[in-house]
């Protein structure tokens, strides 16, 4: 496989509801005030304002400061230590056709890292997050929420498993042009192998994940996987914030996120996922989703609440392994 196998040395061959409805909460919390228990705050809420700074002139597929963002976010993969999922490094570029104009090519750059599991190391989760975004028009688009939140929510996750090392193998894809139609992702699950797409437990997408304002983050997946459910509600009776499920079933049209973000195309050929991220607020796709309209503390509480999603996934994983092989 071109992103675990390489590079870990795994062999993945042979191997073997309608409405939204909160899940049991028994935390009850203020916004305010937190102290993050599963990631470095400061570190997320630096890289969270880098991230989406004018730097980076609004991160657009194609431009030089999207380049630039690539640069950056493959500097602090670097410095982490994580392995790179390939061989010859973390950067996975493609080429796609430009449907709004077809002259012309979408090319872009994924960068993709990995962590190999300690007990069922062939079998992998994918935790992704897109780094791209609108670009600059009448103003910059810094796209603090869409996605940097979810790139610095993503380099906290690989910081825990690297302390806390997985029972599963974990892929982390960093996705460019999400924003040019869902490119990137698109481009990686059609280079997957059927065995390598049978090695991917579940896909954890992470598109909008800073502006839980209410303290609220929506699970989309349980209506598509409900054996997904209880690992959900499990989580939620621990987080600290409202993990709801919701906006994932075709009753709801353009409120149904099923196929929203890079989660897409993994469940268009079969492989399960779970998508994590924020109710849309009046800043989407405006220059004013800027970083200054986060709430640290919500940051926070939703960056742990992704981690002890991707943990109780990995426990869930391991545990349906360990029964299959039984
Ligand atoms: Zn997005």
């Amino acid at each position: 496989m071109k992103y675990v196998l390489s590079a870990l040395g795994l062999c993945l061959v042979g191997c073997s509801s309608a409405s939204v409805e909160p899940a049991p909460s028994t935390v009850p919390f203020n916004i305010e005030n937190y102290t993050a228990e599963y990631h470095d705050q400061d570190r997320a809420l630096d890289n969270l304002k880098t991230l989406s700074s004018d730097e980076f002139e609004g991160r657009k597929t194609g431009t030089e400061g999207n380049r630039r963002a690539m640069a950056w976010i493959e500097a602090r993969l670097r410095e982490s230590g994580v392995s790179p999922a390939k061989k010859d490094g973390y950067q996975a570029p493609f080429t796609a056709p430009n449907f709004d104009a077809p002259e012309n090519v979408i090319e872009g750059t994924n960068l993709v890292a990995a962590i190999r599991g300690t007990t069922t190391p062939r079998t992998a989760l994918l935790i992704s997050a897109h780094y791209d975004h609108l670009g600059a028009a009448d103003g910059i688009y810094n796209g603090a929420d869409d996605n940097a939140s979810g790139v610095a929510a993503l380099l906290e996750t690989i910081a825990w498993f690297q302390d806390n090392p997985p029972q599963n193998s974990i892929i982390f894809a960093f996705f460019d042009a999400e924003e040019q139609g869902i490119v990137g992702s698109s481009s990686m699950v059609d280079t997957l192998s059927t065995t390598e797409k049978e090695n991917i437990a579940i896909n954890l997408n992470l598109d909008m994940v800073a502006r839980a304002d209410k303290g609220e983050l929506y699970a989309v997946g349980g209506y598509h996987f409900p054996e997904l459910i209880p690992v959900i509600e499990d989580v939620a009776s621990r987080a600290p914030l409202k993990l709801l499920r919701g906006h994932e079933t075709p009753d709801l049209g353009i409120d149904d996120w099923s196929f929203a973000s890079d989660h897409a195309p993994f469940l268009r050929s079969g492989i399960r996922i779970l998508y994590l991220g924020v109710e849309d607020h009046a800043d989407y796709h405006r220059p004013s989703d800027e970083f200054d309209k986060v709430n640290p503390a919500a940051f926070a509480r939703s960056i742990d609440t992704v981690i002890m999603t991707a943990e109780a996934l990995d426990d869930w994983v391991a545990q349906e392994q360990s029964d299959a092989d039984q």
